[in-house]
């Protein structure tokens, strides 16, 4: 892992440091990640590691195609190594869990009624909605709502 990292970075113009490798290992292993998330898994491993750091080098990376930044509204940013293959995701609006999803179609999955004459190549595609585990929740208060007016 750290050589396929130390290439990548190398291509970008961006040295190998301790804090930038252990970062992308942490966004490696928990994709969607935040940066407060990801400073605290840094520090475990590099204890001089600072929050200032972490966003520095979350900003290079991004800008450097390295890793992904995801903006959900209302939500901070969120960070995943997997970048370019056009994928989307689904957010719960209950817990802001969130998955990876392929859609139907390809880059820019959805075309512009008029593009204006760009050539349009990414649509930011969100998808919202309950995860399993709210729906259940919702279920269940419902449930336990209908129990309290049985007594
Ligand atoms: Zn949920
Ligand atoms: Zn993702
Ligand atoms: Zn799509």
């Amino acid at each position: 892992m750290k050589n396929a990292y130390e290439a990548l970075l190398k291509s970008k113009n961006l040295s190998l440091t301790a804090v930038r490798l252990s970062l992308l290992e942490v966004v490696q292993a928990h994709p969607h990640s935040d940066a407060n998330v990801i400073y605290t898994a840094v520090k475990q491993r590099i204890p001089t590691a600072t929050i200032q750091a972490i966003y520095n080098n979350l900003n290079a990376l991004t800008h450097a195609g390295i890793i992904r930044e995801i903006k959900p509204k209302g939500h901070v940013s969120l960070y995943e190594t997997r970048v370019n293959d056009n994928h989307h995701h689904v957010i719960c609006r209950g817990c802001g869990k969130i998955e990876d999803t392929h859609c139907m179609g390809c880059a820019p999955c959805l075309a512009p009624a008029d593009n204006h004459g760009f050539a349009v190549d990414e649509a930011e595609v969100v998808f919202w909605g309950k995860c399993p585990q709210c729906q259940q929740d919702k279920i269940n208060h419902k449930e336990e709502y209908n129990d309290s007016k049985r007594r």
